[in-house]
């Protein structure tokens, strides 16, 4: 028992990885620590003098002599191996010699206990230099403590004598008083340490007692318990050692496998980082700061299109992003930090001590930058961006779990808007999650009358000729504008809204082609389609329903599925994608650039278009590599039969370059804006010179949109 309240006076943050573990700071914490301490030194003293000054050297037979000295070298034994079990966010040392501890305080005398067990400790201590003296000392003095008050409750108890006396024969009727000796050693060593600690942290006294008790007494009970047993065997015949040896051998077992399963209940697996039970666990400690209030900032991170990854390179690749991405966050933490994979692709670091806001956000900022960058895997060059959400408490909340929920609340955010960086917790970020739940409350019952379709046109760059238009949504909301598709479609797709929303615009779709028609316009429109569009199979069923309903031509409109949807989830894309094609829709991929799709997966998508993202065409002008980008994509789509068009042209210049690098379709602000459907016949139906020669005065005026 002596050994297992060893690992709490030594208390480490265990942070998960052997690198990453730092010690607490280990001076005094205040004054009632540093009271308390000199008062065991004094009383630790005190017994080692008492101890001395009885010592005598009793009279013993050999056989005597044998079971003394097997005891005595089974404590020093259970002394010198101790175990190292990490439980919970800590690392505690274990050792082994209590049951001997006991059996020599029943023999008598005490020195001889003392003499085996205090040396053998502070061997043992000074070997794990890194412990101050001054905790060391502290040991020493408790097991003092322990030896003389143990050894005076058996001498109540049983009549044999205090300090000095050499008791060696075991009777039954001393059997109940070395019990009680026992628990007497058990709990003074326990409340020593358990108050020390406490007060190391900073915490009432007593307050770590109750766990203290709950996690020390099924192993330290048990170890003394045996002790009877060992001594009652070792004075049937010395020759019984090795099988005294069992019981606390299968402890010891007992104990490696408990926290060995214990460890595995809160780390993760793959990455050994802590899980979120333990982050939990670590962050609800109290800890004293200067201010008395503590002060913890949590980041929760996540990387930006995982899914993505896994899916277009395989698990394996996953996990090793992950394994990289826990090793980063590993060095990026500092002492004292709480590091934990939180499930998927979201890991979480909190740090306490004393924050403002400012320096919450540049600690998140400084994670994403850290977490940001290239991975060579298997000859590939993978670029791996995060986006991470921040909170501060007590600001942000008071509690550690809230604290979480809040910064998960701000990666939310983070994520659906830039990117690439950390974002603070701001409260108006709950209030905008009622507002839009509000909001796709009011979608619901607008979706039949209040969604507007304008139209970009798509224009070929041989001859400038429109060869289509592309139906983009917007919300007419009574009071609040007209809404762009980035206040609503994200809403939309996780509160299921978006299939009847898919279906409305297509079926505004279908109707416009077929008044265009009917004026003598015959227009293919591609129609967007969202994430969880692609992978829902009820998706055919419904636009094939739409098509019937107008009995619309076929080949007269395309699907635009963006790269990243589509092989998000490229099985379930595939067979939605075939349905589509069955139905006679062509398919679009949009986007194109922004994903991690490979040739492979875009031929299994069966595109007739390909569609270059408008970032690469908005560089193409300064970048090189933007430049080098859209030629390769050009002639993949070349490659593999398709039509490529260039998104997002705003200037002569970007139209010149697209031309000349070989695209077929251009479309962009540069051409027209997204407009109504009639500004867009009326365009249409002007006489047009090439595109090239078109400039954005000749355009009617696109129609603001609202952001919510
Ligand atoms: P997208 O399919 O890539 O559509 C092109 C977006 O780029 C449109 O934004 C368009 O207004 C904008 N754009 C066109 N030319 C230029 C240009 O020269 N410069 C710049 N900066 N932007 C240009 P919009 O209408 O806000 O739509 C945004 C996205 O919302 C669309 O991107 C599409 O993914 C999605 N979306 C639009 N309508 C629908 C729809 O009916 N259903 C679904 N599921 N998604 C839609
Ligand atoms: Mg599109
Ligand atoms: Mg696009």
């Amino acid at each position: 028992m002596d050994g297992l309240l060893e690992g709490r006076a030594c208390l480490e943050v265990d942070l998960p990885l052997a690198h990453m573990e730092h010690r607490r700071h280990l001076g005094f914490h205040d004054r009632r620590h540093m009271v308390y301490s000199f008062a065991v030194y004094a009383a630790g003293t005190a017994a080692l003098l008492a101890v001395a000054l009885s010592a005598r050297v009793p009279q013993l037979t050999a056989r005597e002599a044998a079971v003394v000295s097997l005891l005595a070298l089974f404590v020093v034994l259970g002394e010198l191996l101790p175990i190292t079990i990490r439980r919970g966010d800590t690392v505690e040392l274990y050792t082994f010699s209590s049951t001997a501890v006991l059996g020599l305080l029943v023999v008598g005398p005490v020195w001889i206990a003392a003499a085996s067990l205090l040396p053998a400790a502070f061997l043992r201590d000074e070997f794990r230099r890194s412990r101050p003296m001054f905790r060391n000392l502290f040991n020493l003095a408790r097991c003092a403590l322990g030896l003389v008050a143990a050894r005076t409750v058996y001498d109540a108890l049983s009549h044999h004598g205090l300090l000095g006396s050499f008791t060696p024969h075991f009777a039954p009727g001393d059997l109940a008083p070395a019990l009680v000796a026992g628990l007497a050693y058990f709990t003074i060593n326990l409340v020593l340490v358990a108050c020390v600690f406490a007060l190391h942290e900073g915490a009432p006294a007593f307050s770590l007692l109750p766990e203290f008790l709950r996690s020390e007494a099924p192993m330290g009970l048990t170890l003394l318990a045996v002790g009877p047993v060992v001594l009652v065997a070792l004075e049937f015949s010395p020759l019984t050692a090795p099988l005294c040896l069992i019981p606390v051998l299968a402890v010891r077992a007992g104990a490696l496998s408990a926290s060995k399963r214990e460890n595995q209940a809160l780390h993760d697996q793959l990455t050994g980082l802590p899980n979120r039970n333990l982050l939990l666990q670590r962050a609800r400690r109290p800890t004293a700061s200067a201010a008395g209030e503590a002060r913890m900032v949590a980041i929760i991170i996540d990387i930006d299109r995982f899914k993505e990854i896994n899916d277009a390179m395989g698990r394996s690749v996953g996990d090793r992003v992950l394994q990289t991405v826990a090793a980063k966050l590993c060095e990026t933490a500092l002492p004292g930090d709480a590091i934990a994979r939180l499930g998927g692709d979201r890991f979480a670091l909190v740090c306490s001590g004393v924050f403002d806001q400012a320096s919450a956000l540049e600690i998140g900022n400084r994670v994403v930058a850290a977490l940001t960058g290239v991975i060579e895997m298997q000859g590939v060059s993978l670029r791996v961006e995060v986006s991470a959400g921040v909170a501060l408490s007590p600001l942000h909340a008071r509690d550690a779990d809230a604290l979480l929920q809040r910064a998960e609340t701000a990666l939310y955010r983070a994520k659906g808007s830039r990117r690439g960086n950390a974002l603070l917790y701001d409260e108006a970020f709950d209030e905008s999650s009622v507002e839009r739940l509000t909001l796709m409350g009011q979608l619901s019952k607008g979706l039949d009358d209040e969604l507007v379709v304008h139209y970009q046109p798509k224009c070929r760059l041989s001859d400038g000729a429109v060869v289509g238009a592309e139906a983009l949504v917007r919300w007419q909301h009574p009071t609040l504008g007209l809404l762009s598709p980035a206040s609503f479609l994200d809403s939309a797709e996780r509160t299921g809204l978006i299939l009847p929303l898919t279906e409305q615009v297509f079926r505004q779709v279908v109707e416009q082609w077929r008044r265009w028609q009917e004026a003598g316009l015959d227009l293919p429109i591609s129609v967007n389609v969202s994430a969880a569009n692609i992978c829902d199979p009820m998706l055919p069923a419904a636009l094939g329903r739409v098509l019937e309903e107008h009995s619309a031509p076929r080949r007269r409109f395309l699907i635009e599925v963006t790269e990243t949807s589509a092989v998000t989830d490229l099985e379930s894309a595939i067979r939605v994608l075939e349905q589509l094609r069955e139905l006679g829709l062509g398919i679009s991929i949009d986007d194109f650039g922004t994903g991690h799709a490979s040739l492979a997966h875009i031929r299994d998508l069966g595109p007739v278009e390909v569609k270059i993202d408008r970032s690469f065409v908005a560089s193409a002008t300064t970048n090189e590599r933007d430049l080098a980008f859209i030629r390769a994509a050009t002639d993949l789509g070349h490659g593999l039969g398709l039509a490529v068009v260039a998104e997002g042209v705003e200037t002569a210049e970007q139209l010149e370059l697209v031309t000349e690098v070989g695209c077929d379709l251009a479309q962009g602000f540069f051409i027209l804006p997204p407009v109504t459907a009639e500004a867009l016949a009326c365009w249409v139906s002007r006489p047009h010179v090439s595109p090239r020669h078109m400039h954005p005065p000749s355009q009617p005026a696109a129609t603001q949109l609202v952001d919510t």
